[in-house]
């Protein structure tokens, strides 16, 4: 289970348990508590419970904090650094600076579903192109604390991307698996920063038990989504304090958030229950709905039979960055939905596409398929009166369009192909 080797030497650093790790490595965080029975465990390279196996989350002492010192810092992630599991000194070393991607105001495509107000927080402006910029930045800080050597991934595909690019950036050894047949632009878009990548020919759950085995054998990798998971999972709250503060420093009423292993779902509710504890943001309602592709809607099955466990599937569908079969964090999405009074819907890999090409052509945004099954989510959410859409709305896209160019390469060609004659354009009716 202890994959990452932590340096040996006395620590007399607090909360870190006599691990040795240097104090103030982990910013404000304290340790490790289990999502499951609460029992705590000290920080150190560990993710699942010693008492009953259940998944690990950091927990913090926060010092007081205002709005005023959190807008004076730099523009990303970093600003948020006393509410993350990073030191002090974080955007000192190298490290992505991803985050405060913007938050654009999609009134066309508002009206064009019937939601009154409605935003689109567009990550696909992240230095890799998708959200998981800002977990694996919060994953490489952790790997470099415990000492790890090799920097590692299973992925369904960005996170392969921000693997390859942080841990170049950082100047440590990545090895990245990957499924076999994933889109070519995010293999290329891995192998172009270096590292090793491991096409393995099964599905991402396969791919995934393998990382594990590999964790448990191998001392010093860092596995961001597996051993480090925790930390990584952080990453995932500055999406919720992005929107909260370019708000205006409050909560949407309403988020839609796509699924795969879950994880970014609740973090986001984590992310604004923080704000409210620690009085940034008004304690105001919100509710927060799930979305999956139909070809690997476990959570979505879960929550419309009214089970609380998530029945594993295996995936068939083009948003591949989404299809995890046997999602880590399913139970938990099923907590959050239904404890905010959200839902979890999913859509036809049609409807995917259409849900591309309607946020490009309302809003001159272009998602990956991720992205589509979220906008497409949102307007089946409407028509089916699951979504108020006189309430305030935030969609989330997860990545750019250029990733899974694939998708819609049917669906989009020139209007007329011609000579460079007048006439030729006369002919056709553009005119
Ligand atoms: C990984 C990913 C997600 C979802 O992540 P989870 O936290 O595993 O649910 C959403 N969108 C894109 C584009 C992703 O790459």
């Amino acid at each position: 289970m202890s994959a990452v080797t932590v340096s040996t030497s006395p620590s007399t650093a607090p909360g870190t348990g006599g691990t040795g790790l240097r104090e103030g490595a982990f910013g404000n965080a304290t340790g490790l508590v289990c999502r499951e029975c609460g029992a705590g465990q000290p920080l150190g390279p560990y993710y699942a419970c010693q008492e009953c196996f259940g998944p690990l989350e950091i927990g913090y002492a926060f010092p007081s904090i205002t709005r005023e010192q959190i807008e004076a810092g730099p523009k990303n992630i970093w600003r948020y650094q006393p509410l993350l599991p990073v030191p002090t000194d974080i955007a000192l070393s190298p490290n992505m600076e991803p985050g405060f991607t913007r938050l654009v105001h999609a009134s066309n495509l508002g009206r064009e579903l019937g939601i009154r107000s409605l935003w689109v927080k567009d990550d696909s402006g992240n230095p890799t192109h998708s959200f998981k910029d800002r977990v694996v930045a919060m994953a490489l800080s952790a790997a470099r604390e415990l000492g790890a050597k090799v920097f590692a991934c299973p992925s369904t595909g960005n996170l392969a991307n921000a693997v390859a690019a942080a841990g170049a950036r950082a100047g440590i050894r990545t090895v990245v698996f990957i499924p076999h047949d994933l889109e070519p632009a995010k293999i290329q878009m891995t192998a172009v920063y270096g590292g090793s990548l491991v096409a393995v020919r099964g599905s991402y759950d396969d791919v995934n038990r393998l990382a594990s085995e590999i964790a448990g054998e191998e001392d010093g990798w860092a596995f961001v989504n597996v051993n480090v998971r925790p930390y990584y999972a952080e990453g995932s709250k500055t999406l919720a304090f992005e929107i909260a503060e370019q708000l205006g420093w409050r909560i949407p009423e309403q988020v839609v958030v796509p699924v795969a292993s879950g994880s970014q779902l609740t973090k986001i509710d984590k992310g604004f229950q923080e704000l409210i504890k620690l009085g940034l943001v008004e304690d105001t309602p919100y509710k927060i709905f799930g979305a999956q592709a139909e070809g690997c809607s476990p959570v979505s099955a879960a929550f419309k039979a009214g089970h609380d466990v998530v029945r594993p599937v295996k995936p068939n569908t083009i948003a591949k960055s989404l299809a995890i079969g046997n999602p880590a964090d399913g139970p938990y999405v099923l907590d959050v939905t239904r404890r905010t009074g959200g839902r979890v819907e999913d859509v036809t890999d049609e409807q995917v596409r259409d849900g591309i090409l309607l946020l490009a052509r309302n809003e001159g945004i272009f998602a990956e398929t991720a992205g589509g099954v979220t906008v497409a989510v949102t307007k089946k959410l409407v028509e089916t009166g699951q979504l108020d859409p006189e309430l305030e709305t935030v969609v989330l896209n997860t990545g750019d369009g250029l990733k899974t160019l694939d998708a819609v390469a049917d669906r989009v060609a020139p209007s007329a192909t011609i000579d460079p004659s007048y006439t030729e354009f006369l002919a056709t009716g553009l005119a």
